[in-house]
């Protein structure tokens, strides 16, 4: 009994310490390390184990904390009043809920009907501003609700906050709580920096130096109050008002309503609206209008008793079409990208979401202007799920998808599927590779990625800037850079080119099979190449095949078909490539399969990695496995024995392996399976 209690604490400590760990990235750095989506359900975690087991009890819980310790940069102030959170719902039920528990801490009849004030809920980060005879003293951070950090000479860069009020009615002395929030349009210009408009508002709010702070331009709405001496005020509604009057914005989509289906009602009204408004709302909030029952309400834990953040869906939001782009891929697919009014989905602000195909545009009849509804669940890439076609305008046209190819002007094909008797969905560009601009750079990407030949400090962007400066146009260019003219270029220092010239010479010794992975032959992925390399056992029986014209050997391979065996066929009939071919070998070794361990430590074992790891690329973690008799596996089903997380692990990968009981193990534990110490 003893054990299994130590166990559980020693579990729910461990949650608790991560909780710690998300809360300081996200609150005090700015900078979150995981998405909401598991933030949240960490905290549910732990307010469950807290629910089952009383024994268990931390200060930094959820359930006795909000927001993080105020940081050592600014001077700590107790709040007056602490500034605490929301309690939150996401459907109609924890509505009425919300409701019946008011009615019955209230000893009100159940026909009692409750007045709301419904405010969007600003997805920014909260301050109190002290006023003292109508003048601004000093403003604080939220901190952990009990002290904050003294920002008064960063929230005075801010416009919207007036720093004498005006009008009549004002008290003595008030604490005014708002929102401090930056526009998504703002947004755009520091999103390189920050994950969303939030953990923007929030870094540049609590820069050490307030000259930084003045160049972001921070807006304020106001919505609530502290401490205050000599308000004159019954309502919610009429507190807003007075907030007009002294100079504040408000928000304007603020309204009055009463019972839960007009609560509903509202809610799906203003997350329609959601797209007009150039800033974050994640939800919205009702307060009980009366400020008398608001008082006698109070508060529960770390929220008011008398207010709800009715939050939208997480991983769905409404938004408009601005613009279709067509995307080139690596195998000339043509994929059709929505531009979209940005919108946060689940704390990551989304402008692009993919459309799939041209078929996709067909079926769901999706044009520029439509409103539609996106959604982004884990790390997939954001997708366009339906469209609202009565709110479509009278003069929209369906859209034209390109039959040429909007890179190089080439033809476009959708292949016929002959097994499945059918047109393939996607339409691609004709161009064998290297003649179309989008399909070249897409292939030099890949040609650097990390499964391939996984060139330090050779990402993306460089490619494309390289390309740009007519630096490369083929793989083998990489080889015969011009350093002289690379060092000439801006941000590139001799530190740096001396190190790109150091990765690159070191990436000349390449394992076989990733050398024909790196080709970016179509249909011919990372599983695929090993197999063919297994078989052809050197880079000269490859070389060969062209030459030979003879591709017969690799029918033999388990795993390689007609659809794979086309494909090469076709990638030998290319001049351009066999030309890439020939300078590759000049430049290259080209190294044969190492013999794969047999009866290693993991043998028989399957792995699957998700989310990122430390010190270790996911390309050399599989192949560790490998070396040591593992296996790989790409889906998590019945035949997975060990699940690998890293951080920022894709939930549904999660989910199904517990559902499954598959054994999730973290890097350290994979390490200690293969007597590595952990680095
Ligand atoms: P919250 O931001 O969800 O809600 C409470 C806040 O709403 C208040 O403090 C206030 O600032 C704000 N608000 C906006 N408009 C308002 C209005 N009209 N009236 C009253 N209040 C209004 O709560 P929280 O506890 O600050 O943060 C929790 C959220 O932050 C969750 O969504 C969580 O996922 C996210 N989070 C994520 C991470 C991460 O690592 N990804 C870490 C911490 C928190």
């Amino acid at each position: 009994m003893k054990t299994s209690n130590l166990k559980i604490k020693k579990n729910y400590f461990e949650k608790i310490k991560k909780f710690q760990k998300y809360n300081e990235a996200y609150y005090n750095k700015s900078d979150p390390i995981v998405d909401d989506a598991i933030y949240d359900s960490l905290k549910n975690e732990i307010l469950e184990l807290e629910k089952t087991y009383s024994f268990l009890n931390s200060k930094e819980s959820p359930s006795n904390y909000v927001g993080y310790k105020p940081s050592k940069n600014f001077k700590k102030v107790k709040h007056k009043i602490p500034m605490l959170s929301l309690n939150n719902a996401f459907n109609k039920d924890d509505l009425i809920n919300f409701e019946k528990k008011i009615i019955n801490f209230l000893n009100f009849k159940n026909t009692f009907e409750i007045e709301y004030s419904a405010e969007p809920k600003i997805d920014g980060i909260s301050a109190s501003l002290f006023y003292k005879e109508g003048k601004f003293v000093h403003g604080i951070s939220r901190g952990d609700g009990v002290e904050g950090e003294d920002i008064t000479a960063n929230l005075s860069t801010i416009n919207d906050i007036p720093k004498i009020l005006k009008g009549k009615n004002i008290p003595t002395e008030i604490d005014i709580r708002g929102e401090v929030f930056i526009k998504n349009t703002d947004f755009e210009k520091l999103k390189e920096k920050f994950a969303n408009p939030r953990n923007a508002a929030s870094g540049s709010l609590r820069q050490k130096d307030p000259q930084k702070t003045k160049k972001i331009p921070l807006n304020f709405i106001a919505y609530t109050f502290g401490f205050s001496k000599n308000l004159n005020v019954k309502t919610q509604n009429d507190f807003l008002k007075n907030l007009k009057n002294w100079g504040f914005k408000i928000n304007k989509f603020n309204r009055i309503i009463k019972g839960v289906d007009d609560l509903i009602k509202t809610h799906s009204e203003i997350e329609d609206k959601r797209k007009e408004i150039d800033f974050d709302i994640d939800g919205i909030v009702y307060k009980i209008n009366d400020l008398v029952l608001q008082k006698r309400l109070g508060f529960i834990a770390n929220a008011p008793r008398w207010a709800i953040a009715h939050k939208f869906s997480s991983n769905k939001s409404i938004s408009e079409i601005l613009k279709i782009e067509i995307q080139v891929g690596r195998t000339g697919a043509l994929t059709p990208v929505a531009k979209i009014k940005p919108v946060n989905i689940g704390g990551v602000l989304v402008s692009n979401a993919t459309l799939h195909n041209e078929d996709e545009i067909e079926r769901k009849d999706i044009r520029i202007g439509d409103v539609v509804t996106v959604e982004r669940a884990g790390d997939v890439i954001p997708r366009v799920i339906s469209v609202n076609t009565k709110k479509r305008d009278i003069n929209s046209k369906k859209f034209d998808f390109p039959k040429k190819c909007p890179s190089c002007g080439s033809s476009t094909v959708k292949e016929y599927n002959k097994t499945t008797k059918k047109f393939d969905a996607v339409r691609r560009c004709i161009n064998d590779g290297y003649g179309c601009e989008k399909i070249a750079i897409e292939k030099i990407k890949h040609f650097v990625s990390k499964e391939a030949f996984n060139i330090d400090g050779f990402g993306k962007k460089i490619v494309e800037n390289f390309w740009t400066l007519k630096i490369i146009r083929y793989p083998q260019d990489i080889f015969n850079l011009d350093y002289q003219k690379i060092s000439n270029l801006e941000g590139w220092g001799k530190l740096s080119v001396s190190n790109l010239k150091y990765s690159i010479e070191q990436k000349k010794n390449i394992p076989f099979s990733k050398f024909i992975y790196a080709l970016g032959i179509r249909h011919i992925g990372q599983e695929n190449a090993k197999l063919i390399s297994k078989v052809l056992k050197n880079s000269e029986n490859f070389f060969n095949l062209g030459k030979k014209n003879n591709f017969n050997e690799l029918l033999n391979i388990d795993g390689i078909g007609d659809t794979q065996i086309k494909s090469i066929k076709e990638f030998f009939s290319s001049k351009k490539n066999l030309t890439v071919l020939s300078e590759l070998k000049k430049n290259l070794n080209i190294t044969s399969e190492k013999k794969i361990l047999k009866n290693g430590i993991l043998n028989e074992k399957t792995f699957m990695f998700t989310g990122k790891l430390i010190n270790i690329s996911r390309a050399e973690a599989k192949s560790l496995v490998e070396k040591n008799s593992g296996k790989i596996v790409s889906n998590v089903n019945n035949k997975l024995d060990y699940l690998i997380v890293g951080d920022k692990p894709t939930n549904r990968k999660l989910n199904e392996a517990k559902n499954l009981n598959i054994n999730i193990i973290s890097q350290i534990e994979f390490f200690k399976m293969l007597n590595i110490k952990d680095s």
